[in-house]
């Protein structure tokens, strides 16, 4: 029991991981998710500041 309510926490977390933008599965995801309410990876914000549509 407390090994599959682990599993679905960690399906959780990889989740909250996958930026919208390059689909792609990265850590800064959810850091951005948190401080800016974005759910993308480093890379796609930085791209977004330099060329703002
Ligand atoms: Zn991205």
């Amino acid at each position: 029991m407390i090994k599959e309510q682990n599993q679905e926490d960690k399906d959780e977390n990889d989740k909250n991981d996958i930026c919208e933008e390059c689909l792609d599965n990265h850590e800064s995801v959810f850091q951005n998710l948190i401080l800016n309410g974005y759910k993308i990876c480093k890379f796609c914000k930085t791209s977004k500041t330099i060329f703002p549509i």
